[in-house]
């Protein structure tokens, strides 16, 4: 058997692993790095949040072209769908970012392992590949192995017609009716992405509610635009079985008749991908969830073997994992490193898109946080209405006897980078004044969320 040596080896080349691994190789570390998939980018790059955008990206385009344009005076003689033009365009997308970590990986000198990663021993993993098994002794191993959908019990899944987002991220036709299970991220997205290529779509919630992390007001709002958008909506339903039947998919819910579809797509959360790696025979502490106990210097509780990203506590977010697998691997070259889990972003791609950061109202109502709200809708926002996107608004929580901003939530267009600004804020300790006082280009989108700073102290402007 080959063996090698490394100073750290990291299993997973996620967007948690390969940001690690470069930072590592920065800070001057010999590095391996495993993954059992040919591309590298994890699940991420190859199916998640790359290829979800890109298709979003596609179908708002095509849904504006059909139904928005004539607005601007701009007359198309008919609009068509090329699906699989659409679909090359997304695997193009992909292929080009994967070969992006590749000239990466290669210019940090960092030493690629194709196959599966089993820890053996502290300091010895083996890469079973497909030919040959391959020996890393390391100082340090990392385990960023990501996560994987969670099925659901009493579901035959079927990939093809009862699938996750895999498959719904490749389906070769428009289904007539598409059942999703689950009114989370992956849910509204891929939703949404169907929908506006002319499916009906019936999305199913256990919940009375949907984006259960979410502030529940912007939940709210969103949820009564994406009905006006032609999504049904049937809350409070438990999905108890589905299967195939006369080539049907049938899915049995607790409080209404069975829902006959062509596709079933179930986005119920995922779960930790441990299996293969060996944990249980190194006395690796898991919780009830399965996922890898640490401690916040990302230590497992085997001696030089951390762990980072979905694998452990926290929100499933690829930005997160990057922030971990930064902050791990500064600690052991540097004996520093720390990460800011009050200043982490959340975005849902729906249009329009809804981001988040810090506290939610719920979340301060329950620690008996005082706050202060400011809340600015984007229709009184000269940019918005350039833009023909007007629905939505900011609300920013501040602290009453500081000031300082605890959290702030956005509904609307261009959400998700509008938040960038927010997180800095709060990174930066900043109070609603700071904002509120900070000039903000005319006329532009993120002058809502100084409006809705200033309206923290019941002073906006322009409403
Ligand atoms: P999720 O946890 O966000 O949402 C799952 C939803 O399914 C919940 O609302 C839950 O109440 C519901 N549910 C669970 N069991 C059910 C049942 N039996 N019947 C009906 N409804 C049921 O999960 P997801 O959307 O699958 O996403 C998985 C992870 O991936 C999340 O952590 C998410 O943050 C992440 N993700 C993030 C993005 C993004 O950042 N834009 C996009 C996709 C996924």
């Amino acid at each position: 058997m080959a063996s090698h040596e490394h100073d750290l080896v990291v299993i997973g080349a996620g967007p948690g692993g390969y940001v690690a691994a470069i930072r590592a190789a920065q800070l001057g570390l010999n590095v391996g790095c495993v993954e059992k998939e040919t591309a590298l980018g994890g699940t991420c790059l190859r199916i998640g949040c790359i290829p979800s955008k890109a298709l979003l990206e596609s179908t708002e385009l095509f849904h504006r072209a059909k139904e928005k344009l004539a607005e601007h005076g701009i007359l198309l003689p008919q609009v068509e769908l090329d699906l699989a033009a659409m679909m090359r365009r997304k695997e193009r997308i992909v292929s080009g970012l994967t070969k992006g970590i590749e000239f990466l990986f290669k210019r940090n000198r960092i030493a690629r392992y194709a196959g599966l990663g089993h820890i053996d021993s502290p300091g010895r993993v083996v890469v079973s590949g497909e030919k040959a098994e391959t020996e890393l002794k390391a100082r340090h191993v990392l385990i960023a192995s990501g996560s994987k959908a969670a099925g659901l019990q009493g579901i035959e899944m079927q990939r093809e017609r009862i699938g996750t987002s895999t498959e719904a991220l490749a389906y070769s036709e428009v289904p007539g009716h598409l059942v999703v299970i689950g009114a989370g991220s992956i849910g509204l997205e891929l939703g949404s992405v169907w929908r506006r290529l002319g499916a009906k779509v019936t999305v199913l919630e256990y919940l009375e509610r949907i984006l259960p992390e979410m502030d529940g007001d912007l939940a709210a709002e969103a949820l009564k635009i994406f009905r006006k958008q032609g999504l049904e909506f049937r809350l409070n339903s438990r999905v108890r079985a589905g299967r195939i039947e006369n080539g049907c998919c049938v899915i049995e819910c607790d409080a209404s008749e069975p829902l006959r579809s062509d596709r079933v797509l179930v986005a119920v959360g995922r779960i930790p991908n441990t299996e293969g790696l060996g944990i249980d025979g190194l006395g690796i502490e898991v919780d009830q969830k399965g996922r890898i106990q640490v401690n916040d210097r990302f230590e497992t509780t085997a001696s030089g073997i951390y762990a980072i990203g979905d694998v452990i506590r926290g929100p499933m977010l690829a930005h997160k994992a990057q922030e971990e697998g930064i902050a791990c691997v500064e600690q052991l070259a540097t004996g520093y490193g720390h990460v800011n889990y009050d200043a982490i972003p959340n975005v849902v791609y729906t249009e329009p898109e809804i981001a988040s950061v810090g506290k939610t109202e719920e979340q301060l109502k329950e620690s008996k946080i005082d706050f202060r709200k400011g809340v600015f809708p984007f229709r009184a926002n000269g940019r918005a209405h350039t833009l023909g996107q007007t629905e939505g608004m900011v609300k920013i929580l501040a602290d009453t006897a500081t000031d300082r901003i605890l959290g702030v939530h956005i509904l609307g267009p261009r959400a998700g980078e509008l938040i960038a600004e927010a997180a800095t804020a709060i990174a930066f300790g900043a109070s609603s004044e700071d904002l509120a006082r900070s000039c903000h280009a005319h006329p532009t989108l993120p002058e809502v969320l100084k409006e809705a700073a200033l309206a923290v102290a019941g002073r906006a402007i322009h409403i």
